[in-house]
């Protein structure tokens, strides 16, 4: 884990707390997935893909608006050959730089991510993998495994579901063998996507998810690699979101068209950046704040953790531990 920097925390804080504007460009760089899973819309619907010139404007702009972090994530940004190029771009306007993946193409593509920073990988299961994603685990262990040699600082992010309830602590352990962070989230039940999936999927066992993100707990007070706070574990294990959501004062959310979306569960498009980065934000304003307002909440740990940290709960920001 990188040391915390005083002097970025003061960018920060300047820009999200004087200067009301977000400090992490979250970006769906690709509309095109290479799996099928049945809990997820992105890959449903692939829409327009920003080209390379449009995304390297967006993050001269972004640069420029005092944002300091870019993280490219869905629907899975290796199928992008200038994936490297754009994170280049993205550090050498000073952007800290971040990627969500699900892992298969790491083996083939880790070397070639010089300019990355931070790598999270998803991996729900271990037994119950093949059940969740339609294919085989191996693939994206080789790939971790690729990127840890090419000295990559790994997250393993994992989606707490029926089907794994029972094999968190595996995946706890399978991060301790691997040599990564490990972080947990529920699944969250979205639109747009069949009510038989959630019946499968759902967490509907409520004691016994609470007894394992209680053993998470446990593990995590023991040293385990796990990053998430004992606040928001606490608050996962009853499912309850309590916290004020400050996910837009914080994230700035471009869809792969450029639209900007109040976060990835409020996804109707408020402005486009093609238009200039920093007049869409300011476009979007009053639809991000009507739409924080009437939101009954969500358990995402990007969101919740980050709404936290930006109130400054103390537990939190001892505990919360990437980036
Ligand atoms: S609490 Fe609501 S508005 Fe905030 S990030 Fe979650 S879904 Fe979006």
């Amino acid at each position: 884990m990188r040391s915390f920097s005083p002097r970025l925390a003061a960018k920060a804080l300047w820009q999200m707390r004087i200067r009301k504007r977000p400090y992490v460009l979250s970006h769906g760089v690709n509309a095109r997935c290479n799996l099928r899973c049945s809990f997820c819309q992105y890959w449903q619907e692939p829409g327009r893909e920003m080209s390379k010139e449009e995304i390297f404007r967006m993050l001269d702009e972004a640069s420029s608006f005092g944002i300091g972090v870019y993280n490219a994530w869905t629907a899975e940004p290796l199928l992008r050959e200038d994936l490297p190029q754009i994170l280049e771009h993205a550090k050498s306007r000073g952007l800290i730089t971040g990627l969500v993946t699900n892992g298969l193409l790491l083996a083939k593509r880790a070397k070639e991510l010089r300019d990355l920073d931070y790598l999270s990988v998803s991996v729900d299961g271990i037994k119950s993998y093949r059940e969740l994603r339609g294919i085989g685990l191996e693939n994206t262990l080789q790939g971790i495994r690729a990127a840890k040699r090419a000295g990559h600082e790994i997250l393993i992010n994992c989606v707490i579901s029926s089907k794994n309830t029972g094999e968190l602590e595996d995946l706890v352990h399978l991060a301790e063998k691997l040599g990564t962070w490990i972080s947990f989230e529920p699944l969250h039940e979205s639109a747009g996507i069949s009510e038989s999936v959630w019946r499968d999927l759902g967490i509907r066992d409520r004691s016994a998810h609470e007894k394992a993100v209680h053993r998470l707990m446990e593990l995590k007070r023991s040293g385990a690699p796990i990053i998430n706070s004992l606040t928001y574990l606490e608050m996962i294990s009853t499912l309850k979101p309590k916290f004020k959501c400050h996910a837009s004062d914080i994230i700035l959310h471009v869809a792969s068209d450029g639209s900007i979306e109040n976060c990835r569960v409020q996804g109707q498009p408020l402005a486009n950046v093609l238009g200039g980065l920093e007049e869409a934000w300011q476009a979007s304003k009053k639809g991000r704040e009507e739409i924080v307002r009437s939101c009954p909440g969500c358990l995402f740990f990007g969101y919740v953790e980050n709404s936290l940290l930006y109130e400054f709960v103390p537990e939190v920001l001892r505990h919360y531990e990437w980036m």
